[in-house]
């Protein structure tokens, strides 16, 4: 099932359990706008490369439409529609005052220069900044871009509309970002299985994890767990998968990814095939790279007990089903991930002040959101009697029709 689909079936139960006017479920479902340009670059040998930049602006009933850009082979307008969607949901789950966006580009950003990824950046952003805004629509980085690229959109956009820090978040600290956001996403993704651990009367030292992806997510993840006193057995990255069920020593293979840029030939425990790493057995999974990856073909087989969705739509349907069917715990992407998006408000809240804050109060702050959004999703589930999942969805959908409502419907 493919990204949409599978995003789509999820909101449409959360709209039956809510019992919500099939007019309004149509209506929250459409797209708000979807944006489809061509970019074309110089590449670095004079030869002329074409690519195909998207936007989704999903919904605005709450606010700014927010969500990141993605540089990746498999961007499709399927695949941005869904993410977009998926951000309108996370934003309401954890309250702050945005709707969703996505964008992206179908490119492998690996295969390009610094500077052909600066020329697509450009190209892409004089291409859709008259659809984006402070108040209307605000990038940030997602997989394959990061605080260089939103640097690029900053310059790019303030040549035609003045100097605009709060155009993007997740830019460097030099230009406005905020202390905190580089590590936000990681960061959240502990907060909630804090939250999760605790109401199971457990803690991170007590449990065995396994990490899928060692980008921004997984390596700040890991490395934060590590800190508390969990022992993560495997990790992996697009290079291979390493295991050490005595707990891999995570600061030396942070060391190791630092000074050679993968996962590959860390000597710090056995080489596993990739592929096996999401039914090792452990306590907590935590998929923190592309969707899709736990499905019917290897759900039966996972060993956690809880898996935490710190990438989006890791899971697809039929694997949902397996899993809860077999009692896993499944802390939902909307929720889980959502620590990325909300210091990404912290940031754009200080850009508008034009006051910064220090980092300890970005971080308290995003565990206050974090553990309110959990408290919110376990009231959902008890008085719907439903999965996380559904108390995570049905808790954003709610919040944004009601929004919707709210506005009316008068041209
Ligand atoms: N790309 C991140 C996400 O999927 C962050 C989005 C943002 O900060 O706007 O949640």
């Amino acid at each position: 099932m493919n990204a949409l689909a599978a995003t789509n079936r999820n909101f449409r139960h959360a709209a039956r359990i809510l019992g919500l006017d099939s007019k309004l479920e149509k209506s929250l479902l459409i797209p708000f706008r979807e944006i489809k340009v061509e970019c074309t670059i110089p590449k670095d040998d004079g030869s002329l490369v074409s690519y195909i930049g998207f936007r989704v602006q999903h919904d605005n009933a709450r606010g700014p439409m927010k969500g990141g850009i993605r540089y990746h082979p498999e961007v499709d307008p399927d695949e941005v529609n869904a993410l977009a969607q998926l951000m309108t949901w996370k934003s309401a789950v954890v309250d702050i005052p945005y709707g969703g966006a996505k964008g992206g580009i179908g490119c492998s950003p690996r295969d390009l220069s610094t500077s052909e990824l600066e020329r697509l950046t450009r190209v892409f952003t004089q291409k859709i900044h008259d659809l984006i805004g402070i108040h209307t629509d605000v990038p940030a980085p997602d997989m394959g871009t990061n605080a260089q690229t939103m640097a690029w959109i900053l310059d790019e956009y303030s040549k035609f509309h003045g100097h605009s820090p709060a155009i993007v978040t997740g830019k460097p600290i030099d230009l406005g970002g905020s202390l905190g956001r580089d590590a936000a996403t990681g960061r959240g993704v502990v907060f909630a299985t804090e939250a999760l651990l605790a109401e199971h009367g457990k803690s991170i030292p007590e449990m065995r994890f396994v990490i899928q992806g060692f980008g921004n997510v997984g390596s700040w993840a890991a490395k934060l767990i590590h800190e508390k006193g969990g022992k993560i057995t495997a990790v992996s990255d697009m290079t291979g998968a390493v295991q050490n069920p005595n707990g891999l020593d995570i600061p030396a293979l942070l060391k190791h990814k630092e000074n050679n840029g993968a996962l590959k030939d860390f000597d710090g425990g056995d080489a596993i095939d990739p592929n096996e790493l999401l039914v090792q057995d452990c306590d907590v999974l935590i998929p923190c790279a592309l969707g899709g990856v736990l499905n019917k073909d290897n759900a039966a087989d996972v060993k956690a007990k809880y898996i935490i969705e710190a990438a989006n739509h890791p899971t697809d349907p039929e694997a949902d089903e397996i899993l809860l069917k077999r009692g896993v715990t499944i802390l939902p992407d909307i929720y889980a991930n959502a620590g990325g998006v909300t210091v990404s408000y912290f940031e754009w809240v200080q850009n508008i002040q034009g006051f910064m804050w220090e980092e300890d109060k970005v971080n308290n702050e995003l565990q206050k959101y974090m553990r309110r959004a959990f408290g919110n999703i376990k009231a959902m589930c008890q008085s719907q009697d439903c999965s996380l999942r559904m108390g995570a969805f049905t808790l954003g959908v709610s919040r944004v029709a009601r929004a919707t409502l709210l506005r009316g419907w008068e041209a």
